[in-house]
């Protein structure tokens, strides 16, 4: 998606402070962020919302998922973390390129 805010960081296009990248997977730390950590995982693969995903984007979330608590883990977030997937405009959402909220405190 060529006007995607979140398809230009996984492309290079646009800077980011970068956690973690592997070759489906790109997360970074929110640019306002609403906690001492907070980072955003996102699919290189442009899905504008969870609203968008149904069986065949089952392999997708689950390795979005599954890389959160090692991240967590390495950005001092060992103790506990909140999660979260705004989705659709009613719903918070404001960049239309799924992300997972991950965000806490230090312990
Ligand atoms: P949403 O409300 O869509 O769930 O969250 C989008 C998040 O992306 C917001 O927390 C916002 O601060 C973050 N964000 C928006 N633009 C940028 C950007 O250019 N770089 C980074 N790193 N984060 C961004
Ligand atoms: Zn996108």
């Amino acid at each position: 998606m060529s006007d995607c805010l979140f398809c230009k960081i996984a492309a290079g296009e646009i800077p980011c402070d970068k956690v973690y990248e592997d070759d489906d997977v790109l997360a970074f730390h929110d640019i306002r962020p609403i906690a001492p950590v907070h980072f955003l995982i996102i699919p290189k693969q442009h899905v504008a919302s969870l609203s968008e995903c149904g069986p065949e984007h089952e392999a997708m979330l689950g390795r979005l998922l599954a890389h959160v608590p090692k991240l967590a883990r390495e950005q001092g977030l060992a103790a506990g973390f909140k999660t979260g997937i705004n989705t659709g405009r009613a719903g918070g959402q404001e960049v239309f390129h799924l992300h997972i909220h991950v965000f806490g405190h230090k312990a």
